[in-house]
């Protein structure tokens, strides 16, 4: 896993752990985050500390290749030693991408899948503003391929970064609605992994936490965004979480929410979200012991209501229609997320092509 520094202010270590890269250095961020005044003191600190700093500030919401594209120009032309990704999962995972591409110059549409980057590129520093994605320490990075319609993702230990700087304080000023989604997306890591077929012991305490500590301070994160000792209790979870994925992943939720994003651009929580119950209740047949734990640590005795219950509390239980998907896509989506074969062999109980049809009517 990457070096990992977690606290209140560990953004300002940034400038000290960059000077062991080189001076040349690329900042990758989105136009939302790239204006907020903490992005731009982190900024400052680089150049007053003697750093040639270039910003990319055009991540787009799953990113598409393009995307990536560009930014990787840009660390070649400004002669980059090291990117720095600052944001959500969408510019952690471009940051990711772009320092391989920028230091070998691969084809990007070669990488997709496991395992298919053939060495580390530049070295990366993280600092995640949501919480989350886990992007941090995840070998994971989730483009959207505009010609399918679909996220694919690339997978390779060489995508994990050099460093990771969890501070929470950078997630003061993510809005209550994807404080929600983004911190759903955290719980459903968790309940994937914990019930995943090829679950680990190690792995499982982790998950665990995670359902621990969302049940803990989700709701309180949502309704009062300032309080920072909720945004820590997120951030470590989303932390533990990206752990989560690296040695097991996740499995049916996340393969049927790719043709939500890919297609209807729902962000990636909310796709995460609405799909969990349904597929919790698909899985319980063959994880009814697992499921009781994780019902335990959400206080109740039936895991799929509790896990709606904060759905419903924190505003993500949301339906497919609520996004101009119709009942006349679903048998294509199906299909499309039969595709993700790398995530549903994860899951607990095998998904056909007609499983899939009857998770997204249910959800629908
Ligand atoms: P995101 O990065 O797409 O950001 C969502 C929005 O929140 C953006 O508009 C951004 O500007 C805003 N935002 C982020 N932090 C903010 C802050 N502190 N204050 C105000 N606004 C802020 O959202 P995300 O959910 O973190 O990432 C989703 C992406 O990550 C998807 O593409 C998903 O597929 C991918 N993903 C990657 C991994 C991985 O392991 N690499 C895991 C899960 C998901």
């Amino acid at each position: 896993m990457p070096a990992v520094t977690m606290g209140l202010g560990a953004r300002n270590e940034l400038a000290k752990l960059v000077e062991s890269y080189g001076k040349r250095v690329l900042v990758v961020t989105d136009p939302g985050i790239g204006g907020q005044e903490s992005f731009l003191d982190i900024v400052q600190q680089l150049k007053d500390s003697g750093c040639e700093t270039s910003v990319f500030d055009d991540v787009a919401p799953d990113p598409p290749l393009e995307v990536v594209e560009k930014c990787t120009s840009q660390a070649v032309q400004t002669g980059a030693q090291v990117v720095i990704g600052i944001g959500g999962g969408s510019a952690l995972d471009v940051a990711k991408v772009a320092a391989v591409l920028a230091k070998h110059g691969y084809e990007l549409p070669t990488l997709f899948g496991i395992d298919q980057i053939p060495q580390r590129g530049l070295p990366t520093v993280l600092l995640p503003t949501t919480a989350g994605t886990g992007s941090e320490v995840t070998p994971i990075a989730v483009l959207s391929d505009e010609s399918h319609q679909l996220k694919r993702g690339i997978v390779s230990d060489h995508l994990l970064a050099d460093h990771a700087l969890v501070d929470p304080e950078l997630c003061l000023t993510l809005p209550p609605g994807p404080t929600a989604y983004t911190g759903m997306d955290t719980l459903t890591h968790a309940i994937e992994a914990y019930t995943n077929k090829f679950a680990v012991p190690l792995i499982d305490a982790f998950a665990l936490e995670v359902v621990r500590l969302v049940r803990k301070s989700l709701v309180t994160a949502v309704k009062e965004p300032k309080n920072i000792a909720a945004r820590y209790d997120m951030s470590l979870a989303s932390l533990l979480g990206g752990l989560c994925l690296k040695s097991v992943n996740t499995a049916a939720v996340h393969a049927l929410a790719y043709p939500l994003g890919g297609r209807f651009h729902v962000p990636h929580g909310v796709a995460n979200s609405l799909l969990l119950p349904h597929v919790m209740r698909f899985n319980a047949p063959v994880s009814s012991d697992r499921y009781q734990v994780i019902g335990e640590c959400l206080g109740s005795s039936d895991a799929v209501a509790a896990v709606q219950d904060i759905s419903a509390e924190v505003g993500t239980d949301k339906r497919m229609r609520d996004f101009g998907v119709e009942q006349s896509h679903l048998t294509e989506m199906a299909a499309s997320a039969m595709e993700v074969q790398r995530l549903l062999r994860n899951n607990p109980r095998e998904v056909s092509e007609a499983d899939a049809l009857a998770i997204y009517q249910a959800a629908w």
